[in-house]
């Protein structure tokens, strides 16, 4: 299979548009047709294990990798899950499901792709012969950045360097990634918000003269955001997982179709469930939830992708984004896939920062999504209410998305497919923001309200956290969001 770039510029491997990142001409990586899994091989798929499934979905857009040698690497990936199911669904009522992708090591869904991508990163430079050594620069709102320190930690001729707003993310995020090991990591926090880490990061990628010095000290640029197919492709696989769970739980009958709701920032993980329906799963809407910074929701509703807003830090930081990069690829599809018209779009982000799109794409675009945002006083009231009812705690994120559907379902009383909830994050990665809407109690200390969490709700906490308070801070370095560029080189020339 063919990958080619939004903005018409390229086409390449799989494994050259894992290992590349991003595309020379700025677009995103798309594959060229979207594989299709048959009704026949969801019945297969029905009794294999998540990495089987995962394998088989992966498989499909990366068919010059070897099955094998890709399911060797979901199983090794997703063993490090605790309790042994990496993407178990819960059900809440007869309507309604959580889909908790939070069991990994650093406990939200990036690990579902991060544990992975080393994997297919390693893989993809063999097949495309590149011999020099991988540099990934990371811009992350908090847990893309611990999730790809995790993954890449002592990975073979690989080093990785994160950058996240000082300002901008938890707590128990910042100490997951100060406190990182490994020998080939780095972690910078800067002086501003995700927007700008995310864009200087990007000016690193697609800069030709930074990328010539670093070819020259031996090294090649490469993405673990989501802009990288290789972050996409294990997310597609937990939607396939979700509904033959359904399916073979007697949910549903195969062939029925199923809501998703999706806590969303960068775009990234509602694109997968996007791209799990463009292959045959049968998706009804997707639900795009936003925080206060909802600048999606205007964008469902009306068209307008307006960034000339402020700018909020809320209690569900992962989602604290004005400009989600992975709506370049949706983009690309309802345009009809005309690069020229993808181009014409970013090019007036960059410089006006408003595009509008025609009636008919935002049709298109209504007619797979439905969007609302929750403000912070709902977040913390859908924690207390849901716990209330279901004794079940929710971290910020997958709040925003049980709002979300419930005001969805509540609107449309005859659409009766089941709701899935993803649930992004464990209430432990935010503790004293749960805690606080599950009893009224205000705990500055992390992990003091990690243990009154785990007192009120009897919700085990995950090893990885409770770990943490005992490790050494190893990373304490501050930029600034234009001088990130010389920590890269400072980072290199170090090792
Ligand atoms: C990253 C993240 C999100 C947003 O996901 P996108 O793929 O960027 O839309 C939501 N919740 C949590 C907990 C996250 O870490």
């Amino acid at each position: 299979m063919k990958f080619i770039s939004t903005r018409g510029g390229e086409c390449v491997t799989g494994a050259q548009a894992i290992a590349q990142g991003i595309a020379r001409d700025g677009g995103l990586f798309v594959p060229e047709v979207f594989p299709s899994v048959s009704k026949e091989e969801m019945e297969n798929m029905l009794s294999m294990s998540y990495a089987e499934r995962a394998a088989t979905v992966l498989h499909k857009y990366l068919d010059e990798y070897d099955f094998d040698g890709l399911k060797a690497a979901c199983e090794k990936a997703y063993a490090q899950f605790e309790d042994g199911d990496a993407a178990p669904l819960v059900k809440i009522d007869s309507q309604l499901y959580i889909l908790e992708l939070f069991h990994g090591p650093t406990c939200a869904f990036k690990d579902m792709a991060l544990t992975l991508l080393p994997y297919l990163l390693r893989k993809g430079c063999d097949l495309c012969g590149i011999k020099e050594q991988v540099l990934i620069l990371v811009a992350t709102s908090g847990d893309t950045g611990k999730a790809a320190l995790e993954g890449f930690k002592d990975a073979e001729g690989v080093k990785i360097m994160v950058f996240y707003p000082n300002e901008g993310v938890s707590k128990m995020q910042k100490l997951q990634m100060a406190t990182q090991e490994g020998k080939n990591v780095n972690v910078v926090a800067v002086r501003s918000n995700f927007d700008d880490c995310q864009s200087a990061v990007k000016t690193i990628f697609t800069g030709e003269s930074y990328k010539e010095e670093l070819h020259k000290k031996g090294y090649i640029l490469s993405s673990a955001n989501s802009i990288n197919f290789g972050r996409l492709a294990p997310q597609i696989a937990y939607y396939f997982s979700a509904y033959l769970d359904l399916v073979s739980s007697d949910q549903i009958e195969m062939g029925e179709e199923v809501n998703f709701a999706v806590p969303t920032g960068n775009f990234g993980n509602i694109l997968a469930a996007y791209y799990a329906k463009r292959m045959g799963l049968p998706v009804g809407k997707l639900i795009c939830a936003s925080n206060k910074n909802n600048i999606l929701t205007d964008f469902i509703r009306t068209g307008v992708y307006d960034k000339r807003r402020e700018f909020f830090k809320t209690m569900s930081p992962s989602m604290d984004i004005l400009i989600s990069s992975n709506l370049e690829r949706l983009l690309f599809e309802i345009s009809g896939r005309e690069p020229e018209r993808v181009k014409l779009r970013m090019d007036k982000l960059a410089k006006e920062g408003v595009y509008q799109l025609y009636d008919e794409e935002l049709a298109a675009v209504q007619e797979l999504l439905w969007a609302d945002f929750c403000g912070e006083d709902e977040t913390v009231e859908t924690i207390y209410e849901f716990f209330e009812e279901y004794q079940y705690p929710m971290d910020t994120h997958t709040a925003c998305a049980m709002y979300a559907a419930g005001n969805y379902m509540a609107e449309h009383s005859k659409d009766k497919s089941p709701m899935v909830v993803v649930s992004t994050a464990s209430p432990y990665k935010f503790p004293q923001d749960v805690m606080y809407a599950v009893t009224g109690n205000d705990i500055k200390d992390s992990f003091k309200a990690i243990k009154h969490l785990n007192l009120a709700t009897a919700m085990k906490v995950p090893k990885s956290l409770s770990k943490l308070r005992d490790k050494p801070v190893r990373f304490t370095a501050v930029a600034d969001k234009n001088k990130l560029y010389e920590e890269v080189l400072k980072f290199v020339d170090k090792n």
